[in-house]
């Protein structure tokens, strides 16, 4: 079943990047993170001018680069089944994990033409299977998707969990900043016209809140077993 798509929905550091990483790793299929590539025009917008210092953003000159083909995204496996992401070619992986584009990307993933160029690069890069992660993988992205789960966590949890991941990575993030920009993601992500986040009618849920990764596994295969005789412990 190596051409099995998984879509994991859910709101902003409730660990999908985590859980589908190990799902995949152990299914041994591609793990796709649409977010990174939110992410990843976002740090591009950011370096050409397109956004404002006070978030305004220029979308007539993002629309035009994105239809020049100046936007040129690619992705890398590594060996540990995570997901690198390369901006005209420089690993901007790190990069993209840093508070200013956090604080941009919700908005520009608000753009339509933003969100049907996305859509075109999970199409090409997942369409013969995948585990993906996001907002709407199974909501829009992959609406057939063979198996949807959708990951929800209390927000305080969750900003403790960004903020543990940025010191790791060697930033000295603040909780309550953290917290706020966890809390305006979800904010954005579920209001927002086109495909906001919601749990697709027929995905899982799953509240991690006070659960480990191993813990989410079990949980897991036990679905894995029952629908598709798969088993990932
Ligand atoms: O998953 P991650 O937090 O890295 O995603 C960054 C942002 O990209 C989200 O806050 C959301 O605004 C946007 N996003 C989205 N649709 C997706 C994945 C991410 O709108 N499928």
């Amino acid at each position: 079943m190596n051409n099995i798509i998984i879509a994991i929905d859910g709101y902003s550091s409730t660990g999908k990047g985590t859980f589908a990483v190990e799902i995949a790793r152990r299914l041994g299929i591609l793990y796709l993170d649409s977010g990174a590539l939110y992410r990843t025009v976002t740090l591009y917008a950011l370096r050409n001018g397109e956004i404002e210092w006070n978030g305004e953003i220029h979308d007539r000159m993002l629309q035009e680069d994105l239809l020049l083909g100046k936007v040129d995204i690619s992705v890398a496996a590594n060996p540990d089944g995570s997901m690198r992401v390369f901006l005209g070619g420089d690993d901007v992986s790190g990069k993209i994990r840093e508070l200013e584009v956090a604080r941009n990307v919700s908005a520009i993933a608000t753009l339509p033409f933003v969100r049907n160029f996305v859509d075109e690069q999970l199409h090409r890069l997942g369409a013969k299977g995948c585990v993906m992660d996001g907002r709407d993988i199974g909501t829009a992205v992959f609406p057939n998707a063979d198996l949807k789960i959708f990951m929800t966590a209390d927000a305080r949890i969750r900003a403790q969990r960004r903020v543990l991941q940025m010191e790791a990575a060697g930033q000295h993030p603040d909780f309550e900043a953290i917290l706020r920009n966890v809390q305006e993601r979800d904010y954005i992500d579920s209001h927002r016209a086109m495909n906001p986040l919601r749990k697709a009618d027929d995905a899982i849920e799953l509240d991690n809140s006070h659960m480990t990764v191993e813990e989410q596994m079990v949980w897991l295969d036990g679905i894995l077993r029952e629908r598709f005789n798969l088993s990932i412990l």
